[in-house]
């Protein structure tokens, strides 16, 4: 694998057709990568769009769509020169230019964990179901077994991902497999149990507030699971979100936010909100703002709704103006922001473990994250007068002196 266009002999352009703006980066992309490289094969969902990719970049050497590994493997096999190995009879590189953690882009310390794949619900702004398709859960001693040997490759943290996290297991009944001599329930909560027996730090992405979630929030107050739950709320009035068919849209939220809070006091929640959905008036937003007021989320992303082709969504009446969509998107994030500065305010002071994403060596820092801030997507913790023992992938114990809208800054006593 290359960290650059130069040192590659080949890109591979993995895209994403989910929104608009999604499909405008993954063609810049393709671009970029012609541009700096030259050789190109596109892959991902936007594959499903191969005329238009290649009416666009018609240099492009091959476009496959969505889990087409296979596919990929053939025509990175025709496109480039095989390595010395393959003089060797046995070599295949779909076994030979892998390493037992499999293909990982994220840095050695931390990796994503697909759980599975598809989805059951029709959120009217989303395709995904139709690029897809429904629920397909991976069996549980795949999972883990992909999940040990990530940990045995070095990584410190698994991030767990999947269209709708909290169901996972759904389509395979609950089956139990064995693993490690044991038997295991493809189920959300024996999943958490499982992976928080490995010793790393196990975070949890797209997580529904469904009520048996309850359940895994009290493996985080018992210390078995990082208390860090991402949920993408998308809204707060119930009209929206019934207009949205968001799964668990009938959910009381708050009072399951404050039942969390609860059982697992130092619980941290991300979440994501789509403002200007197609008949959103002023009154729907004002109930959203009121409810960040009083969730106190720790972790907010909000976005500006734009159709994406084939989206149930797109013939819904009364579509939002987009100053207006604009202007309350500004509304919500400096409301969060305040939440946000406070939120963070209130661990000046306290004593933090936190892990090294980064060293920058001249300004003798080290650029971290603690159990509350997900790789990309949350703040930073900047930790100060490091010493050269200090390692990427290293966790450290800090203490909080400083805290801005979004990150923290500590100081490292050795
Ligand atoms: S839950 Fe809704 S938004 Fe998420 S993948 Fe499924 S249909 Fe799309």
């Amino acid at each position: 694998m290359a960290s650059d266009y130069e040192g590659a002999d080949l890109v591979v352009v993995n895209t994403c057709g989910f929104i608009e703006s999604a499909v405008q980066e993954s063609l810049d992309a393709i671009g970029e990568a012609i541009s700096k490289n030259g050789k190109v094969i596109v892959t991902g969902c936007l594959g499903k769009e191969a005329d238009k990719i290649r009416e666009m970049h018609p240099a492009v050497l091959a476009v496959t769509g969505a889990h087409a590994y296979d596919e990929v493997i053939r025509a990175v096999s025709l496109h480039v020169p095989k390595p010395d190995r393959s003089q060797d009879a046995g070599y295949d590189p779909k076994i030979d230019l892998i390493n037992e953690a499999g293909i990982k882009l994220t840095p050695s310390h931390y990796a994503y964990l697909k759980i599975s794949e598809g989805c059951n619900h029709r959120c009217t702004f989303c395709i995904i179901p139709s690029l897809r398709g429904d629920l397909v859960s991976r069996p549980i001693d795949s999972v883990m077994n992909e999940a040990l040997a990530l940990k045995n490759a070095g990584v410190k943290e698994l991030l767990i991902i999947s269209q709708d996290t909290s169901a996972y297991g759904l389509d395979l009944k609950y089956k139990t497999s064995f693993w490690n001599g044991m038997p295991l329930k493809s189920k959300f909560y024996d999943l958490c149990q499982a992976l928080n027996d490995l010793g790393i730090w196990v975070r949890l992405h797209y997580v529904y507030p469904y009520p048996h979630v309850d359940k895994v929030v009290e493996l985080m107050g018992e210390k078995k699971l990082l208390p860090y739950l991402d949920i993408p709320f998308q809204h707060a009035s119930h009209r929206i979100l019934k207009a949205m068919k968001r799964p668990a849209h009938s959910e009381n939220t708050l009072a399951r936010i404050h039942a969390w809070r609860e059982i697992c006091p130092d619980i941290v929640i991300r979440s994501t909100f789509v403002v200007g959905f197609p008949g959103e008036t002023e009154e729907d937003f004002q109930c959203l703002l009121d409810w960040l007021v009083e969730a106190r989320l720790d972790r907010v992303g909000a976005f500006t709704y734009s159709e994406v082709e084939g989206a149930v969504a797109n013939d819904l009446p009364n579509h939002v103006p987009e100053e207006i969509k604009q202007e309350r998107y500004e509304r919500l994030m400096t409301l969060q922001q305040d939440i946000s500065a406070q939120k963070l305010q209130e661990k000046v002071g306290k004593t933090l473990m936190v892990l090294v994403d980064e060293i920058d060596s001249e300004e003798g820092i080290a650029i971290c994250r603690s159990y509350a801030d997900a790789p990309e997507i949350d703040g930073h913790v900047y930790v100060d007068e490091i010493t050269a023992q200090v390692k990427v992938g290293q966790f450290l114990t800090v203490t909080i002196d400083d805290a801005s809208e979004y990150d923290l800054f500590a100081s490292y006593k050795g």
